[in-house]
């Protein structure tokens, strides 16, 4: 992960009005790797409480700077990505959110660079716009364009995240039970259920080449284990002999088609 440059991205929230929504904007900032916050003129800004609700983000508020303008907050600023709910009417610099996380990480690499967030009530004024390169709307449903100040931040923060490589982190990988099945081990199991079906009396009605080419069209979508694969073929094979049991060979069976799996290829954690 781009660590460094996740190190120089700043947020900047300009007149935030709401202490809850600070809290939530600190908390992303922690889920997502960023760690500068930079507050403009807030109403009320009390760490106690903002911890409170964000945990073990106190660093983050501890470091917090306070300027009075947007123009100070951003005076070391080598890139700044302003953001809006909606397209005004002044010619901007207009990005989607993920094209412009990319460049703000690539900048981050010659110095700070800034988010600004904008207050609740009005969002960013012409004029803190004009302090931007370029301008991010995070597209919605155009009837109700506005999100919340913190998930409009958390969804632009996720966008930078990425943008630093944060996707790269293994995903939990789940316990590849056996190896996959090959064609053989599949024809096997084909094998097995036409001789269970056909001990059925399954095909009296059916056609057994489309029914048979419908199972083949499943279960090759699903591309089974090994594991798999045995599961499907200890069922056809557990039919047809468990009728063969209870009911006797069938009349007219062609035997010799008989499946040779043993039950014990049945349980479905072996492998
Ligand atoms: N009525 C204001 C809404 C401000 S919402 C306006 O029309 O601009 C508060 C802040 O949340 C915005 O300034 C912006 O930083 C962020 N925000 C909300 N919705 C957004 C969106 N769709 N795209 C990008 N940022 C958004």
């Amino acid at each position: 992960m781009r660590r460094r440059e996740l190190s120089n991205v700043v947020v900047v929230l300009n007149e935030p009005q709401n202490l809850v929504n600070i809290a939530g904007v600190v908390r992303a900032m922690r889920n997502m790797g960023l760690t500068r916050l930079r507050v403009v003129q807030p109403l009320e800004f009390d760490a106690y409480r903002i911890t409170g609700i964000a945990h073990r983000c106190d660093d983050i508020v501890d470091s917090t700077l306070f300027f009075d303008t947007l123009p100070e907050a951003l005076a070391d600023c080598v890139y700044v990505v302003g953001t809006s709910a909606r397209a005004r009417t002044a010619q901007r610099n207009y990005g989607r959110p993920r094209e412009l996380a990319a460049a703000l990480v690539d900048r981050a690499a010659e110095g700070p660079v800034a988010l600004v967030m904008g207050r609740e009530d009005r969002g960013l004024s012409n004029e803190d716009l004009d302090l931007c390169n370029a301008v991010t709307i995070i597209p919605t449903d155009p009837d109700y364009s506005s999100l919340n100040l913190a998930q409009a931040f958390l969804v632009l923060a996720y966008e930078i995240f990425l943008a630093a490589d944060g996707d790269e982190q293994d995903l939990p990988r789940s316990r590849r039970a056996t190896e996959p099945a090959t064609v053989g081990d599949m024809e096997e199991t084909y094998r097995a259920l036409e001789m269970g079906l056909h001990r059925l009396e399954f095909f009296k009605s059916r056609l057994p080449e489309s029914v048979m080419r419908t199972l083949r069209t499943t279960l090759g979508r699903s591309e089974p284990e090994l594991r798999e694969a045995r599961l499907f073929r200890a069922i056809g094979f557990e039919i047809y002999h468990y009728l063969n049991r209870t009911l006797g060979p069938l009349e007219e069976t062609e035997q010799e088609g008989e499946p040779e799996a043993g039950p014990e290829d049945g349980d479905a954690s072996h492998g």
